[in-house]
């Protein structure tokens, strides 16, 4: 009895109205009990340190990048924007910045001199997308799941981009290269997860070995990259190449319930390994992200 519809129908009463909505064949459930099912991409209070917006699954920059050293972070676009003026706020954000330097990075002291056009200057709130980053784009893409062709644009430069980092030009601590290493990763990821999206599969075949089992990636902020990269093939129902992943025993393990949300969606009837509570959260999550970008619920 413990396959998702079986596992469903018992928790009807708790924390799944959706799902279970979903299990009655889409109606609405009659009444609602106080929901307190907590979207786990949507943590509550959780805002961007440069510009208040709320962090979202997706909108946090590089899935785990822009962290600060006081415990705060910065949105994608604010991340975007740091990084113009100060290069290194990819891996030094978490040791060298604060809420309050990089406030000052985004929003300059207001001049005390009037300028030369004579009007004061704007505290530099309007947000600048850059033109030449393309990870802001394809991740925005992935998050909203609009702009597919555009996005595979940005795969491809990003690809050419961070391909081929050079490492030794300057001088990295082993801190600041497995940093560069993971960015690397995470980029290339998403890169991937972009061609999948896009049917062209033979170039994240290509891309996966050097995300899928770099151990950063498997836990934290950045398992997203993970995640979403499965679910992008669950989506273009690649069998074939979702069982050769999950041939490797320890990603198995780690990834326990995308395998099981996998097998499940192969077969309903599939009697899931996961533990229970955390699957079903697993699977509200992605029924969260197939809603956020418009495509039909995998369960
Ligand atoms: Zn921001």
């Amino acid at each position: 009895m413990s396959t998702v519809h079986g596992r469903l129908r018992l928790l009807s009463n708790r924390v799944l109205p959706e799902l279970q909505a979903a299990h009655n064949g889409g109606a609405p459930e009659p009444q609602h009990s106080t929901p307190v099912y907590i979207d786990p991409m949507t943590k509550e209070g959780n805002v961007c340190a440069g510009c208040g917006s709320p962090l979202t699954f997706l909108s946090k920059p590089n899935f785990g990048a822009g962290q600060l050293k006081d415990g705060g972070r910065v949105c994608r676009r604010c991340f975007a924007r740091i990084v113009e003026v100060v290069p290194s706020f990819g891996m030094r954000s978490k040791k060298d910045h604060t809420k309050a330097s990089i406030q000052a990075i985004l929003e300059p002291a207001p001049h005390t001199t009037q300028t030369t056009m004579g009007i004061d200057s704007p505290t530099g709130n309007q947000h600048k997308e850059p033109t030449d980053d393309p990870v802001p784009f394809l991740l925005n893409a992935l998050r909203t799941g609009q702009g597919k062709k555009e996005a595979l644009d940005a795969a491809h430069r990003a690809h050419e981009r961070w391909w081929a980092i050079d490492v030794s030009d300057r001088e990295h601590s082993m801190e600041e290269l497995n940093e560069l290493l993971e960015l690397r990763a995470f980029v290339l990821g998403a890169v991937a997860t972009v061609c999948v999206w896009n049917s062209e599969f033979g170039i994240a075949d290509h891309l996966q070995p050097t995300f899928i089992h770099h151990a950063a990636l498997w836990s934290g902020e950045r398992r997203d990259t993970i995640e979403l990269y499965i679910i992008h093939l669950i989506f273009q129902k690649q069998w074939p190449r979702l069982d050769a992943i999950f041939e490797d025993e320890p990603l198995k393990a780690a990834f326990l319930d995308y395998h099981d949300l996998y097998r499940s969606v192969l077969d309903p009837h599939y009697a899931f390994q996961s533990k229970q509570d955390p699957f079903l959260n697993t699977v509200n999550k992605v029924n969260q992200y197939c809603r956020q970008i418009g495509v039909q619920r995998l369960i």
